[in-house]
């Protein structure tokens, strides 16, 4: 075996765009095609070359469905890319709903640049077309957990749960008797839904996630925030409408109203999940409960853990704009979670006058949404081109974020049973890598090195 490297196409030094390309004896195996998503310089990211000609890429694995790890994919197909695409069965499904939509996003996007000529180049052309998903998702082949396949000659991966998101894992790949774990995004302990990540014992180089690499989680008050929250609006008759990323959230939020239901800690309230992609993702969640918390899997097995008694998925536009025009006391749960987008502003639209109702906040908000203005106190805020007065209670809960946070990520290192040669940090803010780097060093010992966009190392192996 000659001399392994590793080119780092994203992620380095930020937490978007996840795409590290491993060469080895003149194959090439990228580990995940992510977006860069946020701040512009870094969506422009997304249109520039990459260093490698798409069509020289022998496979692409992902280690999940999230788009800042797989969001790319149809960019590199539409470059000429015609490989295979590994991945967990969970992945598959989530992939075949978020690839469509970001693609939908991408040519709107184009629509409106065209439209309202906020653009140097004429037409504006998307990122990439609906068409260019369909073909990506073709190439994707679904493997198990836990069951080496090889994906190229001479290189093998085998998936390990993740415990962040349905289908999550890290791909461990094997060169000879030599692993490379990449760890991709890393789950939590004792949380409901999804399963503990899974212990690793050893891996020759380590890729390590370090988005809280600074910081704890707020502990868990088993939803006791959450039940106040529905007390207090349900005593004033009013609605609760809740923001939320259409994919993983949605499952612990219903989880959760489930059991304050059954332990009669809140009333028994019509719950509406407003979303199509929300939906979808929920039955994919309940078709594979296997893979999930197997608390959850054993002890509601036969009931459903995400069905409250007044559940009500709502699909068509026609029942949605129904739902928004009722006034009647209820719960909604409407995408986008960041209120970018999507049926959720809405629901906004015609909560935000109304002083019984609450919007509560499920997920990071970040600089520049509307969301964000909202737990930042905003007084009014423009939606469909006109301001809407907030009278409405703003709430936010901060427990349910699906990343490990730095004492977490050391616990799961405290499972290896020797150090890796290196671990390299990704997936990371700076001052995040920085933390948990020296906290590495000093606690475990390890070399760790901060990887650099587009650096390229040769792998101790
Ligand atoms: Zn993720």
């Amino acid at each position: 075996m000659g001399m392994p490297s590793l080119t780092f196409l994203g992620a380095a030094r930020t937490v978007t765009g996840s795409k590290h390309l491993l060469e080895v004896d003149g194959r090439r195996v990228l580990v995940d095609c992510g977006l860069f998503q946020g701040l512009k310089d870094l969506r422009l990211r997304n249109w520039a070359a990459l260093p490698i000609d798409a069509k020289a890429i022998d496979a692409v694995v992902l280690t999940h469905a999230h788009l800042d790890h797989c969001g790319y994919l149809p960019r590199l197909v539409s470059q000429g890319f015609r490989g295979r695409i590994f991945c967990t069965p969970g992945t598959k499904d989530l992939c075949s709903l978020v690839l469509p939509d970001s693609a939908r996003i991408q040519e709107e996007d184009a629509r409106q640049a065209n439209r309202h000529h906020y653009t140097k180049h004429s037409p504006a052309l998307p990122l990439y077309t609906e068409n260019d998903a369909a073909r990506a998702l073709e190439l994707l082949q679904p493997v198990g957990y836990d069951r080496p396949v090889p994906v190229v000659p001479g290189i093998t991966v085998d998936f390990i749960n993740a415990g962040h998101l349905l289908g999550s894992a890290y791909a461990r790949v094997r060169l000879g008797d030599k692993t490379i774990l990449f760890g991709g995004d890393l789950g939590r302990y004792g949380r409901p839904v999804l399963p503990d990540p899974s212990p690793v014992a050893a891996a020759d180089v380590l890729l390590l996630e370090s988005t809280y690499g600074d910081r704890l989680h707020e502990p868990d008050d088993d939803s006791m925030h959450l039940a106040e929250v529905i007390n207090r609006t349900a005593g004033r008759g009013g609605r609760l409408i809740i923001p939320s990323f259409a994919i993983g959230r949605v499952e612990e939020v219903l989880y959760w109203l489930k059991r304050l239901e059954d332990a009669r800690r809140i009333p028994v309230l019509p719950v509406y999940v407003d979303s199509p992609m929300a939906i979808a993702a929920l039955q994919f969640y309940m078709k594979r409960m296997n893979e999930l918390d197997p608390e959850l899997h054993a002890a509601e097995r036969a009931l459903c853990a995400f069905c409250t008694s007044r559940l009500t998925t709502v699909d068509s536009v026609e029942q949605s704009k129904a739902l928004v025009a009722s006034r009647d006391p209820a719960i909604v749960i409407a995408a986008s979670g960041m209120a970018t987008g999507g049926r959720v502003l809405h629901h906004l639209d015609a909560a935000l006058p109304d002083e019984r109702n609450t919007v509560l906040f499920v997920g990071y908000q970040a600089a520049g949404t509307r969301g964000r203005s909202l737990v930042d106190g905003a007084k009014q805020l423009k939606m469909h081109g006109q301001f809407v007065r907030v009278l409405a209670a703003i709430d936010r809960l901060d427990s349910m974020s699906a990343h490990a946070d730095a004492g977490e990520i050391m616990r799961w290192l405290s499972g290896f049973e020797r150090p890796p040669a290196m671990t390299y940090l990704v997936h990371g803010e700076p001052a995040s890598l920085d933390a948990l780097g020296a906290r590495i060093g000093r606690e475990l010992g390890w070399p760790v090195h901060i990887a650099d966009y587009l650096e390229r190392v040769q792998l101790p192996l």
